[in-house]
Parts: C-alpha cells; sequence; structure tokens
C-alpha cells in the first residue's frame, strides 16, 4: 500500500502547500480543520492577505469534481468569516477580494489550489 493510499490527506511529496499543512514548511496559521487550512501569504499584496487551500493535495481548480464539491462550498462559506477575523471592514464600506489563479494563463506559481483572500485600506501592493 502506497503512502497515499492509506494517509487521510494524499500529498505531493515536491508540493511546498502540502509541506505547510504537514508543519514542514513554518507558516502563519490563519486557521485549521480536518479538511481546510488557511495562513497569510508570505508576500502580503494588501494589508489583510491569506490562502485558504485544501488540505488534500489538489493540484488547481482545474482538477474538481463533484466529489469536491462540499468541501469547496465550506471554503468558500469560511472565506468571508476568516476575512472578517484576519481585519477586513464589514461588507459594503469594507469587503475583500477573492483570487483563484489557474494554470498558466491564470498565472498559477504554486500548483496546489489555493484561495487568495486580500483585504484592508488601500492602497494595495498589487490586485
Ligand atoms: P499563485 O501565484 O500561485 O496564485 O500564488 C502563490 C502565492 O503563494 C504567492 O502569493 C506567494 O507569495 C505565496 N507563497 C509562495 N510560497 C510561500 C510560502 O512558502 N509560504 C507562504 N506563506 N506563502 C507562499
Ligand atoms: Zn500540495
Amino acid at each position: 500500500m502506497t503512502e497515499a493510499a492509506h494517509h487521510p490527506h494524499p500529498r505531493d511529496a515536491d508540493c511546498i502547500f502540502c509541506k505547510i499543512v504537514a508543519g514542514q514548511i513554518p507558516s502563519r496559521k490563519v486557521y485549521e480543520d480536518d479538511e481546510l487550512f488557511a495562513f497569510h501569504d508570505i508576500h502580503p499584496w494588501a494589508p489583510v492577505h491569506f490562502l485558504l487551500i485544501p488540505k488534500v493535495h489538489i493540484a488547481s481548480m482545474a482538477q474538481l469534481d463533484d466529489r469536491h464539491a462540499a468541501m469547496m462550498g465550506r471554503l468558500m462559506v469560511l472565506a468571508p468569516r476568516l476575512a472578517l477575523e484576519q481585519g477586513c471592514q464589514p461588507y459594503p464600506e469594507g469587503g475583500f477580494r477573492i483570487v483563484v489563479n489557474t494554470g498558466a494563463h491564470g498565472a498559477q506559481e504554486v500548483q496546489h489550489l489555493h484561495v487568495h483572500v486580500m483585504g484592508g485600506p488601500r492602497p494595495w501592493l498589487r490586485g
């Protein structure tokens, strides 16, 4: 039996976000539950900028199928709550931006699905 076959969250050995989930690379954790993990982006574009990811290794949005619908639904419902907890100001005066870069044309650099959540007063560095 392979490692991936019995591990609750199959990991890609070379994936930096899998290593962050496993605690093998340090991060500033924002949130964790059984299937989701969130941590501050190392190069923030905005006063609030964290990444929300599935613990399981999914390369990008392009790999999602119906089995992921509940987890991705939970992720999207969680994002606004974490945004407020991390200092984004309330809608509509405040708010936040959610970005999911996917593939080369989407300018995705890390091949583990991640949702950028950015907010806080403008101007921002980017975005
Ligand atoms: P992408 O361009 O793939 O959507 O974004 C990848 C994001 O991951 C970038 O914003 C980058 O700053 C962030 N990032 C890359 N490596 C690390 C890391 O080791 N730790 C943290 N906290 N963020 C990272
Ligand atoms: Zn991964």
